[in-house]
């Protein structure tokens, strides 16, 4: 079966992330047990009662319901392949999304460019290559719930099923190997006043009054956290964001409530609390002037920044394999997680992501292609 034939049947398969990733899984499990993996699934069910699945598929045993001291003799796999099987959702009025289309040289369809191209380029990689020879083991790691929060890695983390040496996240980067990443956070904050006719204003407290103090406030933090820059991103420091603001009842009331976002965008190297502690300080500050001051914070996400080293030898044989020097993302990815189970990680894949999650979707047939080749090449430089 041709990559391109293995796309068509990906993308046929609905993986939207609000779904149940079963049909998928079961797709990718035939697939690598055909080929002599061995399978493992990771279930969970989520918050709206869908399965869902990360799937392992190794050339080594690995039993993962062994105890730690045990599961060190456990053989490390040294390439892991990383894709997720979800995608985001789709227009309905976009008839051929499940459909995978060719047109001058580009294949159209949800997920075709994110990330299903990685995925079909992974199965025809191991469908050409003796994986009786390899010496050292190579998984292919198929996860779920990416686009809603990378969920499905995370909780692969949290299972500890294998070590790896060196693992490839697929994203679409037009081929480039991308080799760090900024961490993404993400709190919201509710700023308490008291409500009061607007007639008589020293009856109560303006919170959108209060929320724009801590907002001026939390624009002097984000002035201050650029002593810290990374080179290689543009803009080279973390970055803040009030995306949202939403506060008062009406016009002649005292706004008793205003809540707001603060996402941040941390440079590998940062803590990921730094702002929020910067946000807390000024908190107190503000709280010394004002005694009746009150906000609650609740930061429901801090994803690491990631990095790795130029010299890495995945980030070396990427860099020669594609003719592209290394870069950096600014999305959120998957290397986080392969790196806390102890990977080098790079991210890479074909298609571009600025034409991920839009109507219209495509990767390039000779992006899609030449992974298949890459792909290839990493498994014999790695594991033979
Ligand atoms: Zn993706």
């Amino acid at each position: 079966m041709t990559v391109q034939q293995t796309l068509a049947e990906l993308v046929a398969i609905d993986s939207v992330s609000s779904r149940s990733n079963a049909a998928m899984i079961a797709y990718l499990r035939q697939r690598c047990e055909f080929r002599g993996l061995l399978v493992h699934e990771y279930s969970h069910v989520d918050a709206n009662g869908e399965a869902k699945i990360n799937l392992v598929a190794q050339t080594s045993v690995c039993d993962p319901t062994v105890e730690n001291s045990q599961a060190e003799a456990c053989a490390t796999i040294e390439l892991a392949l990383v894709g997720h099987t979800d995608t985001v959702p789709y227009d309905p009025a976009w008839t051929d999304a499940l459909r995978l289309s060719e047109r001058d040289g580009k294949l159209f369809g949800r997920g075709s460019c994110d990330t299903k191209a990685f995925i079909a380029a992974a199965l025809t990689a191991i469908a050409n290559v003796d994986l009786a020879k390899l010496k050292k083991p190579l998984a292919l790691v198929f996860t779920s719930d990416e686009e809603i929060g990378c969920l499905g890695a995370k909780r692969l983390v949290a299972a500890k099923p294998f070590r790896a040496r060196y693992a490839i996240v697929g994203e679409p980067t037009s081929l480039q190997p991308m080799r760090a990443g900024k961490g993404y956070c993400l709190a919201e904050i509710t700023v308490h006043g008291r409500e009061a006719h607007s007639a008589y204003p020293s009856l109560g407290a303006s919170a959108i009054a209060r929320a724009a103090h801590l907002i001026r406030a939390i624009e002097e933090i984000a002035e201050e956290i650029k002593v810290d820059s990374h080179d290689a991103f543009d803009p080279p420091c973390t970055t803040l964001n009030v995306g949202l603001i939403n506060g008062g009842t009406a016009k002649n009331v005292v706004p008793g409530e205003c809540r707001f976002t603060l996402e941040w965008r941390t440079i590998p190297g940062q803590k990921t609390d730094r702002v929020l502690n910067a946000v807390r300080k000024v908190i107190g500050e503000i709280s010394r002037t004002d005694s009746d001051f009150s906000c609650d914070i609740d930061a429901g996400r801090f994803d690491e920044s990631f990095e790795t080293k130029a010299n890495s030898e995945l980030v070396q044989f990427l860099e020669q394999a594609s003719a592209r020097s290394s870069g950096t993302v600014a999305f959120g990815t998957e290397a986080p997680s392969m790196i806390a189970l102890g990977a080098e990680a790079v991210v890479f894949g074909p298609g571009d992501i600025r034409v991920a999650h839009r109507t219209g979707e495509f990767v390039p047939l000779d992006e899609l292609n030449q992974s298949v080749e890459i792909l290839l090449r990493a498994i014999e430089r790695f594991c033979w």
